[in-house]
């Protein structure tokens, strides 16, 4: 059997490995089959990178939405407390 790929208890990907490359690393198999897991493995984490990326972006887009509401707000607040200040005609 070649080396191949399983999950641990947790769901974590594992290398079961059969060759000498990959028992030293995963990188380094010569089975021929653990690579195209791997290659695919690192697919999907360069996926899930480029969505943290596009999660951190829409978070920091929303954080300087909130600001402007705040500080919108905070001088609404402060133009009516001068309104109320003025007497009344
Ligand atoms: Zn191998």
């Amino acid at each position: 059997m070649p080396c191949h790929w399983t999950k641990d208890g947790d769901g974590n990907p594992v290398m079961i490995p059969e060759c000498y490359g990959g028992a030293n690393d995963p990188e380094h198999c010569t089975c021929n089959i653990a690579g195209s897991e791997l290659d695919k493995l690192r697919e999907e984490l360069r996926e899930a990178y480029e969505r943290i990326e596009r999660m951190r972006l829409a978070t920091h887009r929303q954080n300087e939405r909130y600001l402007q509401v705040f500080n919108a707000n905070r001088n609404l607040r402060a133009r009516i407390a001068e309104l109320e200040a003025q007497p009344a005609q």
